[in-house]
């Protein structure tokens, strides 16, 4: 059967898209597609040097597709023109840009890069652009996903690109996450790489790092402490390779991460902004990298089960400074306790139902600390049983592919899967169908911690030393 990319228009595709796609291209694709079949499709993108204007080439080796789709809705309002040999190409809602009667199998489309950085999560400094490829990437309609897809930049001098596709020598080639949400930065910026355990970041600064109160090497420490945190967890870092996109601001208010995001479409990007005056103390303590580093450890999961994500960050947030020393195991604990205590014992709506209307009511608060409790208590659970959090997110990782957006009882079904008895899943669908807050103060409790008028106490555990406890 083939497989296609699943893209919003095609409403054709809407059904049954959810199959894994994780399939490497074999060397003999080529010989496997007909003459009558695309081959191959390669783009070529320049940006102007003042970034206002991307121009995209794209050809097709074989048959050309008959229409390039947005990716994202959002793509119809930057495109400025599209054109073959000269000609203008007709583009349109329903079949996107058409394309016909192709010179030398190839098109070209423009876009109005300053449009596209105005978008939702997408930013621009004096120097530096930052976009969601999503609108910038016109892709061709029912694209067999064997089909190579490459990816050249030509860029004026002192303009560069940063992108978290797979690159092999000056070509990247593109996967079928691209329809995710992504990031690439165009211009002239500050770039550093950062080793963290068994993987790189690609750390780009969108705004000036000079003027950022700890430069460039204090946001390099920064994140390779956050990154070695992270890596307390099985030792390594949840991915070979991310980018991180650093955009100093500045903002009244003491806190040094003002708000961070993880993006998986071509690899996995992170966005954090930072405030410039933020000192080297604060911003190597600060929880923000850390928590969204930890989301590459679990796959992307639906809206409704946003609490297990979320809730697993926000665990692993406290746990893990902890672990790597950023924090006092005391503080992790205060600040579990704090998030928790502070929810109210009961909800009109079940956390399953909550989860799903998250961005429409704006109570992220529950979500996080309901999902925070039950990896809390989870983590004990499994402990009990002879396994840990740790081992089970570690061991079920290969049972999840990237690309698909999973139901949270499915991913945590392989935690499940080296007990004698099933434990995460019953426990998530108590969790998920409750419309009370997580009961946490006796899994507190057990674990040695108290409270005392709002301060947390540790007594010796050892269960709690083994989660938390910090570790050379
Ligand atoms: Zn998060």
């Amino acid at each position: 059967m083939t497989r296609t990319l699943c893209l919003g228009l095609l409403v054709a595709c809407l059904v049954g898209c959810g199959a894994s796609v994780e399939q490497p291209v074999e060397p003999t694709v080529q010989a496997l597609l007909g003459p009558d079949e695309i081959r191959a499709v390669r783009y070529l993108v320049s940006v102007d040097s003042s970034l206002s204007l991307l121009t995209a080439e794209v050809c097709f080796d074989g048959a050309a597709s008959d229409t390039l789709l947005p990716l994202n809705l959002a793509a119809f309002s930057s495109l400025r023109a599209a054109t073959s040999g000269g000609r203008d190409l007709v583009v349109s809602r329903e079949r996107g840009i058409v394309l016909e009667q192709l010179a030398n199998g190839c098109a070209e489309y423009r876009v109005d890069l300053v449009a596209a950085a105005n978008s939702r999560m997408s930013g621009r400094s004096e120097d530096a652009t930052m976009a969601n490829p999503t609108e910038l990437i016109w892709y061709p309609a029912r694209l067999d996903l064997r089909v190579p897809v490459t990816v050249r930049f030509a860029l004026p001098d002192g303009i560069d690109v940063a992108v978290p596709w797979e690159r092999e020598g000056d070509v990247y080639r593109l996967d079928s996450t691209i329809e995710i949400a992504g990031s690439v930065v165009f211009g002239r910026f500050d770039r550093v790489q950062v080793d963290v355990p068994h993987g790189v970041l690609d750390v780009v600064v969108v705004g000036d790092a000079s003027e950022v109160s700890v430069g460039l090497d204090g946001i390099a420490e920064w994140l390779r402490e956050a990154g070695r945190a992270v890596a307390t967890f099985g030792g390594r870092f949840p991915r070979e390779r991310a980018m991180v996109v650093v955009m100093p601001i500045f903002y009244p208010g003491r806190d040094p991460v003002g708000f961070g995001m993880v993006r998986r479409g071509g690899g996995a990007s992170v966005l954090l902004l930072m405030n410039a005056r933020a000192e080297r103390e604060a911003l190597i303590r600060d929880w923000t990298a850390v928590h969204e580093f930890s989301h590459l450890f679990l796959p992307r999961l639906r809206q409704r089960d946003v609490w297990i994500s979320e809730g697993f960050a926000t665990y692993a947030q406290e746990i893990l400074r902890a672990r790597a020393g950023l924090i006092s195991e005391q503080e992790a604990y205060q600040h579990l306790y704090n998030g928790m205590s502070r929810q109210r014992s009961r909800y009109p709506d079940s956390l399953g139902v909550a989860a799903e209307r998250m961005h429409e009511t704006r109570g992220y608060q529950r979500i996080y600390w309901a999902g925070a409790a039950f990896m809390m208590e989870l983590d004990q659970r499994l402990r009990r049983a002879g396994s840990s959090l740790d081992e089970a997110v570690l061991s079920a990782r290969g049972a999840w592919s990237r690309e698909e957006s999973w139901d949270g009882l499915d991913c945590l079904r392989a935690f499940d899967a080296s007990l004698s008895r099933p434990v995460a899943i019953p426990f998530a669908e108590q969790t998920r169908a409750s419309n009370r807050f997580p009961s946490f103060r006796g899994v507190l409790r057990q674990l040695g911690v108290t409270s005392e008028r709002g301060t947390v106490s540790l007594a010796p555990n050892e269960t709690r030393t083994a989660i938390a406890g910090s570790r050379p």
